[in-house]
């Protein structure tokens, strides 16, 4: 049983690189986590998240169904689904993680050799700043909280097994993809 994580600042182009990796390698699969904050447009219930209710996220904790869980932001709840890795591995594919630094070192703890860390790095937090300005998803308030949060973050990628500086997006891909491929023939 193999399992890849991807943290980095929000904005650090994580998400993006881990879509692509899913659809370019077929043998993994997304741990699909829950989370209490609103569903932005383009975004599925069951794919991208389980968007879920604060009440039933504390119900979920109550029932000690996560492997992990953050309140990533004041009342934004994230948390990884033990039932979701167990979904995955009965699949026989290698689940990918698309978490906070934190959720991601706490996973690599838990689950060791077996698991790659990846710290996906944004060229600048001027550049992190830019990019989630441009992609219209954030408040003003919300933008300045994950500027904060990508700052403290970025302080964190000394722990990773491997970092991708995601300056050009074709070529941060390219490189992820070789990392997983050598780490799935480890
Ligand atoms: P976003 O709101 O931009 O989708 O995610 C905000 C942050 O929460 C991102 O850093 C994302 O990786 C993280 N996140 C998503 N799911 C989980 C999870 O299950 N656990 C933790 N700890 N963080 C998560």
């Amino acid at each position: 049983m193999k399992l890849i994580v991807f943290c980095g600042p929000s904005g650090s182009g994580k998400t993006s690189i881990k879509n692509f990796l899913l659809a370019t390698n077929s043998q993994l699969a997304f741990s699909v986590s829950a989370t209490t904050r609103p569903m932005r447009e383009f975004e599925k219930h069951g794919v991208d998240y389980y968007f879920i209710s604060i009440e039933e996220f504390k119900a979920k904790i109550s029932n000690n169904e996560f492997i992990e869980w953050e309140e990533v932001y004041a009342n934004g709840f994230y948390g990884t689904l033990k039932s979701e890795i167990e979904r995955i591995n009965k699949a026989g594919r290698v689940t990918v993680f698309d978490v906070d630094v934190e959720g991601g070192l706490h996973i690599k703890e838990s689950f060791g050799d077996k698991c790659l860390a990846v710290f996906v790095r944004p060229p600048s937090i001027t550049e992190l700043h830019k990019r989630l300005v441009k992609r219209g998803t954030e408040t003003d308030e919300s933008l300045r909280k994950r500027v904060a949060k990508a700052e403290l973050e970025m302080t964190y990628e000394k722990y990773f097994d491997r970092v991708i500086i995601n300056n050009d997006f074709d070529l941060a891909c390219e490189m992820s993809g070789q990392l997983v491929t050598k780490f799935l023939n480890e």
